[in-house]
């Protein structure tokens, strides 16, 4: 059985798309950079997308996709 799409699950303390493990997070950060990009290539500019750059794993011990560098979590 193949599934496409990443699985993820809703996660209610930080109501962010979560995921299980690093590898779907991965899987996930890479579409998501590649929707970002083809969405900057049709305005001819990255400028002001937001851009998910990393994946942190969270309280719940899920995985989530951010656009903040680390340097600059502070919650
Ligand atoms: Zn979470």
């Amino acid at each position: 059985m193949k599934n496409k799409s990443v699985d993820h699950i809703h996660c209610t303390a930080c109501h962010l798309r979560g995921f299980l493990d690093k590898h779907d997070a991965d899987k996930a950060l890479g579409r998501a950079q590649a929707k970002r990009d083809r969405l900057a290539a049709k305005r001819g500019t990255g400028r002001g997308i937001r851009r998910e750059s990393r994946y942190f794993r969270c309280s719940q011990g899920l995985f989530h996709l951010t656009a903040t560098p680390r340097k600059d979590v502070s919650q």
